[in-house]
């Protein structure tokens, strides 16, 4: 079976040809892959050539955002058919741990957690893979042609869940019960800076477009590129970070109820800091390499703000279950709301064979690539 992914060997992205897999328990589902996408994490993984395979391997299968069809299914597995369409989840628990025995890997203690695609379990750009049906999700009918998107907005679900929670902290701004942050229109009178409009702040746009709130994003790609534009459909301003210093930015916008950074640019990210709001949050999620050199604050500055101004920065990784299966409705939302932003979002389709093409793309405007396995 023809794969793709990264060899301790040799640096670069190369084909492997594994066995195709089998069902060997009654709990297993075996997916025939259709879709896999690629992103930062993937990129990122090849141009550092961080290889973490499987104990048995010397190489890593790459690609953690697919979809697939149920193709075959062991004899426990209840709620799931063949022919079903389905999301495998990224990250497999400790089994040891009392978030992993909970199914919320996502808040592993241990750390010795496993990731398809990432972290020592192959990932999915090949034809079939098998995985326990605890692990997998059922996307809902029509929502086939954007299913790629599922793990990416689990991610985003997750960190807005987290946000909302630690600001049920305090009071609200504005005068209406109903924009509380535990209320159902919470969105509604706040404001959102997102730093960076690639797949996860695009994203976080859009979800946070959803709940009526009044958003901000910031990229420093010119305006009439393709992201930008996707952004402001939805109703978000674009914030040019090649014109304005964050200083600025802050200061025009006026009260910001909570940054997303989904950058990855650490430098960018800090300056965003001490300009913070009293009582305001800001959600990392773009996770910057150890191998870039480290950078320079000033951690006086720093805790000053975060103190007296109650402040909360989160760190958010990874998604569960119930991250996935609220990202899959929300799709059918933004679908619906904005046009067919998610499925136009998908800007380059490969076949697997052309791998090279698609993890060297150079195209500005590319923002979801995707390889075609199986076409049904
Ligand atoms: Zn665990
Ligand atoms: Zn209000």
């Amino acid at each position: 079976m023809f794969a793709i992914g990264l060899s301790q060997k040799k640096k670069g992205i190369h084909s492997f040809d594994i066995p195709k897999p089998e069902i060997s328990t009654g709990d297993e589902v075996l997916i025939r892959i259709l879709q896999t996408g690629i992103g930062g994490t993937d990129r990122s993984l090849l141009k550092h050539h961080l290889v973490d395979p499987p104990e048995t391997d010397d190489f890593l299968i790459l690609g953690h955002e697919t979809f697939g069809v149920v193709e075959d299914l062991g004899d426990q597995v209840r709620g799931l058919k063949k022919g079903d369409v389905i999301v495998p989840m990224v990250r497999r628990g400790c089994g040891i741990c009392p978030s992993c025995r909970h199914n919320k890997s996502d808040y592993c203690y241990t750390g010795l957690f496993k990731e398809h695609g990432i972290h020592k379990l192959h990932g999915f750009l090949t034809s079939y893979t098998v995985v326990p049906a605890k692990y997998v999700v059922k996307v809902p009918r029509g929502l086939r042609d954007v299913a790629i998107w599922a793990e990416s907005l689990s991610i985003v679900e997750k960190a807005i869940a987290q946000m909302r929670l630690v600001q049920m902290r305090v009071p609200n701004l504005c005068d209406h019960p109903q924009h509380e942050w535990h209320d159902k229109n919470w969105g509604g009178c706040k404001r959102a800076l997102v730093i960076g409009a690639g797949p996860i702040g695009f994203l976080a746009t859009a979800l946070l477009r959803l709940e009526q709130m009044e958003v901000y994003v910031l990229e420093i790609v010119p305006e009439d590129s393709l992201k930008v534009q996707l952004v402001k459909e939805m109703g978000a301003h674009f914030v040019d970070g090649n014109t304005f210093p964050p200083e600025k930015i802050v200061e025009a916008i006026g009260h910001v109820d909570i940054i997303f950074e989904a950058s990855g640019v650490s430098d960018l990210a800090l300056q965003f800091i001490p300009l913070m709001a009293r009582n305001s949050v800001y959600v990392m999620t773009g996770i910057p390499r150890a191998e870039i050199k480290p950078t320079e604050v000033d951690a006086n500055l720093l805790l000053r703000h975060i103190v007296r101004q109650n402040q909360v920065i989160i760190g958010s990784v990874n998604g569960n279950r119930e991250h996935f299966e609220r990202a899959l409705i929300h799709m059918i939302r933004i679908e619906k709301t904005f046009h067919s932003i998610l499925e136009r979002a998908i800007t380059h389709h490969f076949p697997l064979k052309d791998f090279e093409k698609g993890f060297y793309l150079k195209d500005p405007n590319q923002i979801k690539v995707v390889f075609q396995v199986h076409s049904k």
